[in-house]
Protein backbone atom coordinates (compact mmCIF):
# COMPACT_ATOMS: atom_id res chain seq x y z
CA UNK A 1 0.00 0.00 0.00
CA UNK A 2 1.02 3.46 -0.80
CA UNK A 3 1.06 6.54 1.59
CA UNK A 4 0.36 10.07 0.96
CA UNK A 5 0.13 13.37 3.35
CA UNK A 6 -3.27 14.33 4.48
CA UNK A 7 -2.89 18.50 3.10
CA UNK A 8 -5.71 19.48 6.00
CA UNK A 9 -4.40 17.04 8.82
CA UNK A 10 -0.27 15.97 7.84
CA UNK A 11 -1.38 12.16 8.25
CA UNK A 12 -0.63 9.64 6.09
CA UNK A 13 -3.14 8.36 4.02
CA UNK A 14 -3.51 5.30 2.30
CA UNK A 15 -4.12 5.21 -1.40
CA UNK A 16 -3.84 2.03 -2.07
CA UNK A 17 -1.59 -0.06 -4.28
CA UNK A 18 -1.89 1.21 -7.40
CA UNK A 19 -3.15 5.02 -6.90
CA UNK A 20 -4.39 6.59 -10.24
CA UNK A 21 -4.89 10.68 -10.78
CA UNK A 22 -8.47 11.69 -10.18
CA UNK A 23 -9.07 9.27 -7.59
CA UNK A 24 -10.95 10.09 -4.71
CA UNK A 25 -10.18 8.81 -1.12
CA UNK A 26 -10.36 9.21 2.67
CA UNK A 27 -8.29 10.54 4.96
CA UNK A 28 -8.93 8.36 8.04
CA UNK A 29 -7.39 10.95 10.67
CA UNK A 30 -9.83 14.18 9.51
CA UNK A 31 -12.07 12.29 7.09
CA UNK A 32 -11.60 14.84 4.30
CA UNK A 33 -12.24 13.28 0.76
CA UNK A 34 -9.43 13.97 -0.87
CA UNK A 35 -8.12 13.61 -4.63
CA UNK A 36 -5.24 12.56 -6.47
CA UNK A 37 -3.53 15.04 -8.18
CA UNK A 38 -0.04 13.17 -9.04
CA UNK A 39 1.64 10.29 -8.92
CA UNK A 40 5.44 11.01 -8.26
CA UNK A 41 5.39 11.90 -5.81
CA UNK A 42 1.61 11.26 -4.31
CA UNK A 43 0.02 14.00 -3.99
CA UNK A 44 -3.79 15.03 -2.80
CA UNK A 45 -5.95 17.59 -3.12
CA UNK A 46 -9.28 18.62 -1.69
CA UNK A 47 -11.49 18.02 -4.86
CA UNK A 48 -14.25 20.43 -3.58
CA UNK A 49 -12.97 23.52 -5.54
CA UNK A 50 -13.65 21.49 -8.46
CA UNK A 51 -17.53 20.75 -7.70
CA UNK A 52 -18.26 24.33 -6.71
CA UNK A 53 -16.66 24.92 -10.06
CA UNK A 54 -19.28 22.31 -11.77
CA UNK A 55 -22.10 23.73 -10.09
CA UNK A 56 -22.04 27.05 -10.82
CA UNK A 57 -21.53 26.13 -14.68
CA UNK A 58 -24.31 23.76 -14.67
CA UNK A 59 -26.92 27.10 -13.20
CA UNK A 60 -25.08 29.30 -15.92
CA UNK A 61 -26.11 27.06 -18.24
CA UNK A 62 -29.46 26.14 -17.04
CA UNK A 63 -30.35 29.77 -17.22
CA UNK A 64 -28.86 30.43 -20.98
CA UNK A 65 -31.04 27.61 -21.78
CA UNK A 66 -34.18 28.94 -20.37
CA UNK A 67 -33.73 32.24 -22.40
CA UNK A 68 -32.85 30.91 -25.52
CA UNK A 69 -36.48 28.68 -25.06
CA UNK A 70 -38.46 31.81 -24.31
CA UNK A 71 -36.63 34.02 -26.93
CA UNK A 72 -38.00 31.38 -29.79
CA UNK A 73 -41.29 30.77 -28.36
CA UNK A 74 -41.48 34.62 -28.61
CA UNK A 75 -40.04 34.44 -32.16
CA UNK A 76 -42.18 31.62 -33.64
CA UNK A 77 -45.06 33.48 -32.09
CA UNK A 78 -44.58 37.11 -34.07
CA UNK A 79 -43.85 34.44 -37.34
CA UNK A 80 -47.60 32.97 -36.62
CA UNK A 81 -48.79 36.53 -36.64
ZN1 LIG B 1 -6.52 14.45 7.13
Amino acid sequence: MKKAKCPFCGSDVNVGVQPRMGELVRCSECEAELEIVWLNPIELDSPLDSVEDDGYEYEDEDEDEDEYDYEDEDYDYEEDY
